[in-house]
């Protein structure tokens, strides 16, 4: 058993539906087993238990560990490229370096890069796009056991569209999915998630290949990409003679566990299908407005009872910071006019914890810092003198304290990541070098 003391916030109810941010100045977290078993004031839990070491987390903030739905494996190495719409930066950027992770020793240099970012950055958990090779996925899901991190992913799917050495055919995508899912589904805190490409790169017959596969893998995950830009819409109207949506639905795959990644031009009749299945949708807003995708109508997904959360769509997006994420998913809403939806603190923190929890049904386990969770938790603890060090000594209260994390907070600000009690990045700080507090 360890007991941490830290300034906690977090967010354990909805906050578009009434929630509210939740501070505790001096709080108690005894974990035990990976799980938070006591939560209250320091003082009262250390005295429940006066003879369990103590973990001092102060001065700083500690958060839920926070959660991707949306971040692609392969294009590590890709981040940064400016200046295309979508399907142009596909073919002269994204693709090519895909093709790359065919290497499994280069696939498996990556994956050791991107786990290593993922826990740096203070994310988690992740729902991750994988690679189009079956060695890639594999290498993936090991490095993410090794470092702890709960990962869902699985082999991309595509057969047509895409560079040739990027195709598979609908047997050999089932076939290959079979067997990762027995390699990975439930080992540690690995899940398998079946993920075609997107419908412009796939045809019915391996649509349905990836139907029977999510259908017979009992906790398995679905995610794939649905109405990002205009140009690849109106190419899957062509292909398909239907919306964006249908071309999934007609193959059973919009269901409670399908997150669609970004959603920015939905038609209202998208908006009702995914509320009344359940579906979530991944919202990415540094990668929408790099690649001019548009600006996500987070008022009418909310109207019509869509549940969204966020993800940082690497390489695409700007970088693995869900603070950075968030802080433009709130910049969008402020761009969108009378549409848009004006978001506070605490509903950033809530899209980039507990709403991702949610999306990947692991809401009963993960979320937020409630007594009974697990212990996935980030202490954000900024360099002395530093711009949010300076915003936090002088915050007037919880929720400015939280706006100035969001505004000023990077992964440098990240000092440890806990997955189920287990450290995931130390950023250098030896446990030993905590101060151990014996005294109340
Ligand atoms: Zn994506």
């Amino acid at each position: 058993m360890t007991l941490y003391r830290a300034q906690v916030l977090d967010v354990p109810r909805n906050p578009f539906q009434g929630g509210e941010l939740r501070a505790d100045s001096d709080c108690g977290l005894l974990v035990t087993g990976g799980a938070i078993t006591e939560r209250g004031a320091f003082a009262a839990v250390r005295a429940r238990h006066p003879d369990e070491p103590v973990c001092d987390l102060r001065p700083g903030l500690l958060l839920s560990g926070l959660v991707d739905t949306h971040v692609h494996f392969p294009q590590m190495r890709a981040i940064g490229a400016l200046g295309m719409p979508l399907l142009e930066w596909l073919e002269r950027y994204a693709l090519p370096e895909e093709a790359r992770l065919a290497d499994v020793g280069y696939a498996r240099a990556v994956a050791g890069e991107f786990v290593t970012a993922l826990a740096d950055a203070g994310t988690t958990t992740a729902l991750v796009f994988g690679a189009h090779f079956a060695p890639a996925v594999d290498v993936l899901f090991e490095a993410a056991a090794a470092r702890g991190l709960r990962v869902t992913s699985g082999l991309v799917v595509g057969d047509r569209h895409l560079r040739p050495e990027l195709h598979t055919t609908p047997q050999r995508a089932y076939d290959e999915g079979r067997a990762l899912v027995g390699r990975w589904h439930g080992t540690g805190h690995n899940r398998y998630a079946v993920t075609p490409r997107f419908s412009l790169s796939c045809t019915d017959d391996l649509l349905a290949s990836c139907a029977a596969l999510h259908e017979e893998v009992a906790g398995s995950w679905l995610t794939t990409h649905l109405n990002e830009n205009r140009a690849e819409i109106d190419q899957v109207r062509e292909l398909f003679g239907g919306g964006y949506l249908d071309s999934y639905d007609r193959h059973g795959l919009v269901g409670p566990h399908s997150v669609f990644a970004h959603n920015v031009h939905p038609a209202d009749i998208e908006l009702k299908l995914l509320a009344a299945r359940g579906a979530s949708v991944a919202h990415c807003p540094t990668s929408n407005a790099a690649l001019g995708s548009g600006l996500f109508p987070l008022g009418r997904h909310l109207a019509h009872g869509v549940d969204v959360a966020l993800g940082s769509d690497v390489g695409a997006g700007a970088g693995f910071s869900l603070f950075k994420e968030a802080l433009q998913a709130y910049f969008i809403q402020r761009l969108s006019g009378a549409d848009g939806v004006p978001l506070t603190a605490v509903h950033l923190l809530y899209l980039a914890t507990g709403a991702g929890a949610d999306a990947l049904g692991l809401s009963d386990q993960i979320g937020d810092l409630s007594a009974g969770k697990q212990f996935d938790a980030v202490w954000l603890s900024p360099p002395p003198g530093s711009a949010l060090a300076v915003g936090l000594t002088h915050a007037a209260n919880p929720d400015d304290a939280l706006s100035k994390v969001f505004a000023l907070a990077t992964p440098a600000d990240v000092r440890a990541v806990w997955v189920a009690g287990t450290r995931v990045a130390d950023k250098g700080v030896a446990i030993s070098e905590m101060r151990k507090s014996d005294t109340v």
